[in-house]
């Protein structure tokens, strides 16, 4: 029976590579008819935010997920709320001798990595104990204890075992004990286990099967390795998947990459399609084959192949990302686009009359419903200045007598016939009259009327322009 989880820290928004995790769990889940677990990991009480955790769900939500198993529906999803469970294990594991008090303080065990450093080798904890007889031992104990000193619990770590798993993604993977740095601490001194401990006691009381999480956790896994031999536990599978790269920089995604959107709220906020998000995070690091990359959750779900989860790294490339949300919002209705425009026409002081035709004529061109503000601009503002190709065409010859032709046949119109369909026919007359046809015929009218070489169909942006508006910026090029 197939359970996974995602197992968030509530330490901030959701963010796309926690997004991915949640996505390829999500689909992992449903391709097999297994169960999703969300549980909430909110044992680091330090980076802890207020709202981590709705924020989570909430745009978890948004991008079309859901899940069988939560804090929302189900006791103790919370690691703070899981503290008698953990307990139980470390009580069991010090019995045992498997753990033990450790009383060094922050200040020796920094004191120790300096050394360690100097010396070329990797910080590691060396065992406070080593060395030293059953009663010397008491006497450090009981210095330590009259000193105020709270302990932590380590975990004892085979320095001479490998620790080894078949990686979903990766293949086998091997970790030497002695990489691990030592007895690494299970429970802290506020008497919170230590995530490399909860996750497994969690994973192993939720009888999840398979751990697929980012590769950012892959030196955690050996540890928690560990503490499932300690307990005499059968360890999930784990896949670690691979790094995020930005496509602009070749380097790991990093929250400060400008000109990038990276959190779920982002996307949301700025009128993206959740279908679109929820698409193009499924080709982070996976994809079915062939060329085709437009797919619905449905369709993923589907299609979902835990074997085609890629070893290369997944390159976030933001243009590809508006690219698909343009490709959902060209198919998507004009009302839907409409309504989901509305609120940002509105911000921008742009809700006119005009509203639902500016929907129609630019859906083609939206990267996201906020989109529209910008594509309105020349409504509203004044024409943009010419660039270089621009000027080059309205330096031609030709290019003032056509557009002055045009212009002499749109002042006949009166304002109430100022519309597409009276607007288009002038086209042709303007050949007919001044010989002029093709591009150097329409190019100097769009350029003209619009100030740009690009724009959805002229005679109905002309339209909505208005006959004073449009005379305005031809009179102007003329100049
Ligand atoms: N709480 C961990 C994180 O946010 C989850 C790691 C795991 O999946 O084991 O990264």
């Amino acid at each position: 029976k197939i359970r996974v989880r995602y197992a968030p820290s509530p330490t901030g928004l959701l963010h796309i590579g926690n997004a991915r995790t949640a996505l390829f769990n999500y689909l992992f889940a449903r391709h097999y008819n297994g169960t999703f677990v969300i549980r909430i990991e909110d044992t680091d009480r330090e980076r802890h935010v207020e709202d981590g955790e709705r924020s989570q769900l909430e745009n978890l939500r948004w991008l079309g997920m859901d899940w069988d198993e939560s804090p929302e529906t189900h006791e103790n999803y919370r690691q703070s709320e899981r503290l008698p469970l953990y307990q139980k294990y470390i009580d069991q594991l010090l019995a045992e001798k498997k753990a033990y008090y450790s009383y060094k303080t922050p200040e020796e065990l920094e004191a120790d990595h300096v050394k360690q450093e100097a010396a070329g080798i990797a910080p590691h904890y060396i065992n406070e104990y080593q060395g030293m007889t059953e009663s010397e031992i008491e006497a450090y104990v009981n210095a330590r204890k009259a000193a105020g000193i709270t302990p932590v619990v380590r975990i004892k770590v085979s320095e001479t075992s490998t620790y080894s798993w078949q990686d979903i993604v990766k293949g086998e993977i091997s970790f030497e004990g002695s990489k691990i740095g030592g007895d690494y601490v299970i429970q802290k001194r506020d008497g919170y286990p230590t995530y490399n401990f909860a996750v497994v006691v969690d994973d192993h009381d939720m009888q999840i099967s398979h751990v697929i999480r980012g590769d950012d956790h892959i030196a955690n896994t050996p540890k928690q390795l560990v503490v499932y031999e300690a307990l005499g536990w059968k360890a999930p599978q784990f896949g670690h998947m691979t790094l995020i790269i930005n496509s602009q920089t070749g380097k790991k995604l990093s929250k400060r990459d400008t000109n990038t959107l990276q959190f779920i709220e982002d996307y949301r906020k700025k009128g993206y399609l959740p279908e679109a998000v929820f698409n193009f995070i499924a080709f982070l690091g996976w994809n079915p084959g062939g060329n085709e990359e437009i797919f619905s959750r449905e369709e993923l779900i589907q299609l979902f192949d835990e074997n085609r989860l890629s070893k290369a790294p997944a390159a976030f490339d933001q243009k590809k990302m508006d690219w698909m949300d343009n490709e959902y919002i060209k198919h998507s209705s004009l009302d839907k686009i409409v309504e989901m425009s509305t609120p940002f026409l509105k911000a921008a002081g742009r809700l006119d009359a005009r509203a639902t035709k500016f929907v129609e004529m630019y859906q083609p061109q939206m990267k996201s419903a906020e989109s529209i503000v910008e594509l309105t601009d020349l409504y509203f503002n004044e024409v943009p200045e010419w660039d270089a190709a621009e000027r080059e065409m309205m330096s031609l010859e030709s290019s003032p007598v056509v557009v002055a032709a045009f212009k002499s046949k749109l002042e006949a119109l009166d304002v109430a016939d100022f519309t597409a369909e009276n607007i288009f026919p002038l086209f042709k007359a303007t050949q007919k009259e001044t010989g002029i046809k093709g591009k150097n015929l329409w190019m100097p009218i769009r350029i003209a009327s619009t100030g740009s070489m690009h724009g959805p169909e002229l005679h109905n942006a002309m339209a909505l322009l208005g006959k004073t508006k449009v005379l305005a910026h031809m009179s102007a090029a003329l100049e």
